[in-house]
């Protein structure tokens, strides 16, 4: 999944194919020979693909063995690879590539026939499991990837976006680190994170670290079970924070797209970027996690489904007056705040939510259907998440 560009949205398809020794093989000395143009690369400082291809093709094909189309993808992988290391400010260790990850290019790299994935080479792979909703659209470039007994082959597609309709009202969207709330003046649905679920996993794993980390587990058979299980737990809690991400972002963009609304949510970069600078436990890494996936998820929803949608600044959302924007709300009881200056009252969440969405009506200049904006007459419904 990436954002797209100038009307086209690019999207990867998987492709689960059953895996195949030889093909296995052929990942691990695509891996080797990506390590070894990347440190050559980068020894000798070398910058243009013409250089890179002069310096590196005879030894990718002469010492790993890589059929010649693949060799070029290889060179290019590892130029890419260089060169993200060398952009990146932060660099630290030159990289090095562990995953069994193979670039390849369409039409002479690979192909699809009849039900099977043809690498060059004369190596072919059974198609087990496809989305075939975007076959019409032509395969591009693909990458190869085995991971846990698990072959895949992501086909990147570009695709035209929808076109975005005009929207008549805007869905508010405020997230917090428990409680995600979304809706307009009468919809107010509150749902929780996913972070506490996830964060048990975490602490599962944290507690069996602690557990075996003295000198007598160090037995290396007992070693890896163990290593395999605290991975495992950690792999389980990034998994319940993407799906609930995904899931979430979907229902507030199917919920706006019904309606024809807009979406509104905050701009999180600076909340991101000032909790990356607290100290690294698990906790602020999920949330920094759980924050940044939510952001391109629900983006990149609305972009997919042709859903008009606004980021937000979020100073303030929670202590201005929604109905009158007078900032410094009175604390009238427990996460309940008044307006003294037009006497609009209501939760902390509920306030957040009707200002993001105030702010994306004027960023989008929507006048809702009742005029003026919020004439806060109607109840408000609430929608407790039920999975709890
Ligand atoms: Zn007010």
């Amino acid at each position: 999944m990436t954002a797209g560009d100038e009307g086209f949205l690019t999207l990867s398809i998987g492709v689960r194919v059953s895996p195949e020794p030889v093909v296995i093989e052929l990942l691990h000395r695509y891996k080797d020979a990506l390590n070894y143009a990347i440190k050559k690369i980068l020894d000798n400082n070398l910058k243009t693909l013409k250089q890179v291809h002069n310096f590196l093709y005879r030894d990718l094909i002469e010492i790993f063995n890589l059929p010649s189309r693949i060799a070029v993808d290889c060179y290019r992988d590892a130029l890419a690879n260089a060169n993200a290391w060398r952009n990146n400010p932060k660099r630290g260790k030159r990289p090095v590539v562990k995953k069994l990850s193979m670039l390849l290019h369409p039409g002479s790299g690979y192909r699809i026939k009849d039900g099977y994935i043809e690498i060059i080479g004369g190596m072919r792979l059974k198609i087990i499991g496809w989305d075939r909703r975007y076959d019409d659209y032509k395969n591009r470039e693909a990458r190869l990837i085995y991971k846990r007994d698990k072959m895949i082959l992501w086909i990147s597609k570009k695709i035209p976006k929808p076109k975005k309709y005009t929207p008549i009202d805007v869905i508010g969207v405020d997230i917090n680190e428990k409680k995600i709330v979304y809706g307009d003046e009468i919809i107010n649905i509150k749902k929780d994170t996913a972070i506490d679920k996830a964060y048990k996993y975490v602490r599962l794993a944290e507690d069996l670290q602690r557990k075996y980390s003295s000198s007598r587990y160090l037995v290396w058979r007992r070693r890896k079970r163990i290593l395999n299980r605290i991975r495992s737990y950690h792999e389980k809690a990034r998994n319940i924070l993407i799906d609930w991400t995904k899931k979430i972002s979907l229902e507030i963009i199917r919920l706006a797209k019904d309606l024809r609304y807009g979406v509104s949510r905050e701009d999180l970069t600076n909340l991101i970027k000032s909790l990356r600078k607290l100290p690294k436990d698990h906790k602020t890494k999920l949330i920094i996690m759980g924050y940044s996936r939510f952001e391109r998820w629900i983006d990149w929803q609305a972009e997919k489904h042709g859903v008009p949608y606004v980021k937000v600044d979020p100073n303030g959302t929670s202590l201005e007056c929604p109905k009158c924007d007078y900032k410094g709300l009175e604390e009238v009881g427990y996460r309940r705040f008044r307006c003294p200056r037009c006497g609009f009252e209501a939760d902390r969440d509920v306030i957040g939510k009707l200002n993001v969405r105030k702010r994306g009506l004027r960023k989008l200049g929507i006048i809702p259907r009742g005029g003026a904006l919020t004439p806060l007459t109607a109840p408000q419904m609430t929608d407790v998440n039920p999975n709890r």
